[in-house]
């Protein structure tokens, strides 16, 4: 399912993106092939009207924040908010070739699973 900000987002660019997503894969860095299952059509919303996407977009920057450039201080925090079984986190997956070697929070949940 793909939710987008209808101010920050033109609705073609994001139909685009899909388009290319569904026939190439995103570009993630990492190669894990076309993404054919969405749910639904692009849904926009105001996010000035839902605090759910607002609270969404939030995690969202400090996500990127935590992978890009390196300030995983709020990320070790909102960690335990994500889906996980046992000690492996299911709902935070970084796509990188060799996570045996990540010391990212999600490569070392799955590298050190029994
Ligand atoms: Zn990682």
């Amino acid at each position: 399912m793909v939710i987008a900000d209808q101010s920050r987002h033109i609705e073609s660019d994001i139909q685009s993106a899909m388009l290319e997503w569904r026939q190439r894969g995103a570009s993630t860095g990492a190669s894990i092939g076309p993404l054919s299952a969405y749910a639904e059509v692009p849904l926009f919303v105001n996010s000035k009207a839902s605090r759910l996407v607002q609270l969404a977009d939030f995690v969202a920057y400090w996500v990127y924040r935590g992978y890009e450039s390196g300030d995983a201080s709020v990320l070790q925090r909102l960690a335990p908010g994500f889906d996980q079984e046992g000690d492996v986190l299911h709902g935070l997956v970084h796509l990188v070739r060799d996570y045996r070697t990540c010391e990212c929070l999600a490569c070392a949940s799955r590298r050190d699973a029994p």
